[in-house]
């Protein structure tokens, strides 16, 4: 095949904002595209799920200029098709809702470029789930209507008559409308909508800023006036508005509305993150440490030739774990390899990844500390003068090896797998996001993370206007370690785990709203 038969254009929607909201098939061709074409409502995360390698083009406004005309952009995607890419041009909610997705297809039908489309939940239904907000109901409302308030965002000309959507009963949804909140106001009024209809304009739909405000037809200007929601917003008017059973269940989560660092490139960051994420808030991911794959081949060829010789393997962090499956099953694809070995893991995190491959984990110490270890191995398994392998990246101390051996209780290898830099935050996007707005609370998760975070105090100096975070810590080392850099511990889990870790937080932060 020709490149240019070989050419398909994936016209994707991409929701509007929550990651949840996509469907199977968009987040399929966004890992399998060679190009991604995307705007600004488009949520710039969904990218993670691309190929390293993937060519990323971004297509919108930039702060205070102009959003890119629709024949460039449409060059890009044929320029891109052309070259035999698989292209996937990624829409904020619904393609063909106020999205020009049909401009852009009837383009690609000119030049014989085929396509293919993928429906997005568009911003409207986003927005009415995540408010609670019935759009029909047997009692008040039987139609939908979906309008905007300029066709063109860049034309503030209002096309469309509002009188004609004054009188038919249905909800009515506007995008693009709160540029021109008071002309569509009074053109519903004239045309004969009671000023009492109750009316909502909600902003940032489905993402942790989601931000609105509840009014009638007849206050909204004034109402709009006085709150800080704007555009991207979408203007909800209709008797559904006020159903009586409505519950803004997303603004009602305990961490709604507030922002939380965590530190990433830790083995539980992913986890903590979820876990607040789940009771309603915004988390910035402060990568402190960047985990890179490196190993000496030769000693790694040894190693896996000689594994059937080992009596015990043990792992100290879970990015040791992952890489030594990774590399082992791509050298021998069956887990039998591994022999008969007992197997230790330094810490909870370590022993989880392990399991993950359906292996049991013989010994975990109480402390996540290779010295717990040493004395488990000793005491409670008495190891005497066994071969040992131990798998670490750069940074472990070498406490583990140099007491077993001296002790006489094992002949150690050790196989380093990785190496970890710490990560220049000026330029990071998160970081930049924490020193504009600031946070609520940073949740250090170790003493290591405190560590870091002095280390970094030039990257993450907070501009006036952000939020003071309060600093929290995991347990007693960790606050030992923020007090030994005379940080104030605003609070402390009472039992060092994550789970707890959310519980503390939201309680300390629904009881010290003024630190807002
Ligand atoms: N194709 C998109 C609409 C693009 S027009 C869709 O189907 O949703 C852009 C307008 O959509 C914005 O001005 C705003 O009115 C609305 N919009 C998009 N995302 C939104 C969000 N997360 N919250 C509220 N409104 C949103």
């Amino acid at each position: 095949m020709d490149k240019k038969s070989k050419a398909i254009v994936y016209l994707v929607g991409a929701g509007p904002g929550d990651l949840g909201l996509l469907t199977v098939r968009a987040r399929e061709l966004i890992s399998e595209a060679d190009a991604i074409v995307y705007d600004k409502l488009a949520n710039p995360a969904l990218l993670e799920w691309s190929r390293p390698d993937a060519k990323k083009i971004y297509v919108g406004k930039s702060a205070g200029q102009h959003s890119i005309p629709q024949s460039e952009i449409q060059a890009i995607l044929l320029k891109e098709a052309e070259a035999g890419l698989k292209v996937v041009r990624l829409k904020g909610g619904d393609p063909f809702i106020f999205g020009r997705g049909g401009e852009e297809i009837e383009f690609l039908h000119q030049k014989g470029i085929s396509f293919e489309i993928v429906p997005g939940v568009t911003a409207a239904l986003g927005a009415a789930a995540y408010a609670g907000i019935p759009l029909s109901h047997r009692a008040f409302s039987s139609a939908i209507t979906f309008l905007t308030g300029h066709e063109d965002p860049d034309k503030q000309a209002l096309q469309l008559d509002f009188r004609e959507h004054a009188r038919n009963g249905s909800t009515l949804c506007i995008y693009m409308g709160v540029g021109q909140l008071p002309r569509i106001v009074s053109e519903l009024l004239e045309g004969g909508l009671d000023e009492s209809t109750p009316a909502t304009i909600i902003q940032w739909a489905t993402l942790p800023q989601q931000a609105s405000f509840n009014s009638t037809l007849g206050k909204l200007v004034e109402d709009h006036q006085a709150s800080e929601v704007s555009a991207p917003a979408i203007i909800i008017i209709g008797q559904a508005v006020s159903y009586p059973a409505r519950n803004n269940w997303f603004a009602a989560r305990p961490l709604f509305g507030k922002r939380i660092v965590v530190t990433r490139a830790r083995e539980q960051a992913g986890r903590l993150t979820q876990l607040l994420i789940a009771q309603g808030a915004e988390v910035i991911e402060l990568p402190f440490i960047k985990v890179e794959t490196k190993f000496d081949p030769q000693t790694l060829t040894e190693v896996f030739a000689e594994l059937a010789v080992y009596e015990w393997i043990v792992f100290t962090s879970a990015n040791g774990v992952r890489i030594f499956f990774e590399l082992l099953l791509k050298a021998y694809p069956d887990i039998r390899c591994l022999g008969p070995m007992r197997i230790a893991a330094v810490g909870r995190a370590t022993a989880e990844a392990i399991e993950a491959y359906n292996l049991k984990v013989d010994l975990i110490p109480n402390k996540a500390n290779g010295d717990a270890l040493v004395d488990d191995l000793i005491e409670n398994e008495g190891v005497e003068s066994v071969k040992m392998l131990v798998v670490t990246g750069n940074l472990n101390r070498k406490t583990l090896s140099t007491r077993l051996e001296n002790e006489g209780r094992a002949i150690v290898d050790t196989l380093q797998l990785y190496a970890t830099h710490r990560t220049d935050l000026s330029d990071n996007p998160q970081a930049k996001r924490y020193r504009e707005q600031g946070a609520d609370a940073i949740l250090f998760t170790s003493a290591s993370t405190v560590q870091s975070f002095i280390e970094q105090k030039h990257a993450l100096k907070l501009e006036p206007d952000a939020r003071q975070p309060a600093l929290a810590s995991i347990g007693p080392m960790t606050t030992a370690a923020l007090k030994k850099n005379n940080l104030t511990v605003d609070f402390e889990a009472a039992k060092s785990n994550l789970e707890h870790y959310v519980v503390e937080t939201i309680s300390y932060l629904n009881h010290h709203k003024n630190n807002q």
